[in-house]
């Protein structure tokens, strides 16, 4: 499992932020816990304003493990309406930002 080491108090968190709801397509069906700044990018914390609740399908999406439609072209574009969904809930404070995963779209906006 990939959220295996999310703990339970966070995961409700997140989910009850986001609705029990997929944040990119509002699906209420086999929603999962990702990870808006992945571990390989520096965002290792499995806290609140790093993590999002999505659909199974938009999961594999997000993990370029599902064929792109015509919603989403790529995982990168996913990637980014991640981090600005979470951002819309922490900004301007949130850390990610300070972490320069997106020199050119968010350099200095935080
Ligand atoms: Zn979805
Ligand atoms: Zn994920």
């Amino acid at each position: 499992m990939i959220s295996a080491s999310i703990d339970r108090n966070t995961r409700k968190a997140v989910y009850r932020r986001d609705h029990y709801r997929c944040a990119l397509c509002d699906s209420p069906k086999n929603i999962q816990i990702h990870h808006v700044i992945p571990r390989s990018h520096g965002g290792a914390l499995n806290s609140e304003d790093n993590l999002i609740t999505l659909c199974q399908h938009c999961h594999m999406l997000a993990h370029g493990q599902a064929p792109t439609n015509e919603y989403w072209a790529s995982p990168e574009e996913i990637a980014q309406a991640c981090v600005e969904y979470v951002a819309d809930y922490y900004a301007p404070g949130w850390w990610p930002w300070k972490k320069g995963y997106w020199p050119c779209e968010w350099n200095g906006g935080g």
